[in-house]
């Protein structure tokens, strides 16, 4: 039996089991399992130590155990390094762990078009956040602006990578919500009204309804069934839109090739998450 799981705390809602399991069923991988690893941040690096040593093949990385699953890794990719935060975690039969950030290539793939020399507008500076600037930039954006509730995050993280810090979202070609924002059903609530009662996810994150349509193509890492306020709005404005399942799941793709050295069923994969 081969093992694999996602570590997190929360992570109840994750719908990488699901997508897994699938790909491994549509690719008879009879002895291929993938589950939940509840994992509170104090006992991360023992927690993770026990599993590798108990047989664990591999494991993605949530919220909040991005940076210390770098941290425990004795080898890193230079895009876990540069990024710093690893997703993909693999154990290797020497005992040692192996971590990767399929983070920013998942994101690039699910954009699907190439972002060299375009504007682009980020939300937030968490762990997703300096994933999406750093591929950003790597893949040849001519201008990454961030802006942050918080915004000493976003001036800090700016300067770190390379990006520029902004006071209020700019109009872009591209704008890439990495917040959690539209994630919880309360500031999800409202109508698309142009009036007193805007979306109060669009609020959050220093954006109106109108505002919305200077942005021609806009990506939410946020994942929920129904689509989050400002794909909504992006939508209304007849934006190219990319939601956080398509990114969850050109995540998962890669880190599948990774662990097992075949080709992801993206189709299967799409589907379970979407099902989930
Ligand atoms: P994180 O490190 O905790 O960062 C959270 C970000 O959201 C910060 O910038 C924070 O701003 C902002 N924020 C939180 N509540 C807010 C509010 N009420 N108003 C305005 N801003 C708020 O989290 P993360 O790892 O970057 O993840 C962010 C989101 O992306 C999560 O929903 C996660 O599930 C999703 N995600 C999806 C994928 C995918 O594959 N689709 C991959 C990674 C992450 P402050 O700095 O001001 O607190």
């Amino acid at each position: 039996m081969r093992r694999l799981g996602v570590l997190g705390w929360p992570v109840a809602h994750s719908r990488s089991p699901a997508m897994h399991n699938a790909a491994f069923a549509a690719l008879g991988m009879d002895g291929w399992r993938y589950q939940r690893l509840p994992v509170p941040p104090h006992l991360f690096a023992e927690t993770t130590l026990a599993l590798g040593a108990g047989g664990l093949h591999g494991a993605n990385v949530t919220i909040p155990h991005k940076q210390a699953a770098l941290a425990l890794a004795s080898q890193a990719s230079d895009t876990a390094q540069a990024i710093g935060a690893a997703n993909t975690l693999t154990f290797l039969p020497d005992g040692t762990i192996a971590a990767e950030n399929t983070d920013a290539p998942g994101l690039m793939a699910a954009l699907g078009a190439p972002v060299a020399g375009l504007r682009v507008q980020v939300l937030g500076a968490g762990g997703s956040a300096r994933a999406a600037v750093w591929a950003l930039l790597a893949a040849g954006a001519a201008d990454v602006a961030v802006w942050n509730r918080t915004p000493e995050r976003a001036d800090s993280l700016a300067r770190e990578l390379g990006a520029r810090f902004v006071r209020a979202p700019e109009p872009a070609d591209l704008l890439v919500n990495c917040t959690s924002v539209g994630l919880a059903d309360a500031d999800s609530s409202g109508s698309l009204e142009r009036s007193a009662s805007e979306p109060p996810g669009l609020n959050l994150l220093g954006l109106t309804f109108d505002l919305v349509g200077e942005y021609s193509n806009v990506a939410d890492l946020v994942y929920r069934p129904q689509p989050t306020p400002l794909l909504a709005a992006a939508g209304a404005h007849g934006a190219r839109t990319v939601d956080g399942l398509e990114i969850l799941v050109a995540q998962g793709a890669l880190s599948f090739e990774l662990w097992t050295g075949r080709a992801p069923p993206r189709e299967v994969m799409a589907l379970a998450a979407r099902a989930g």
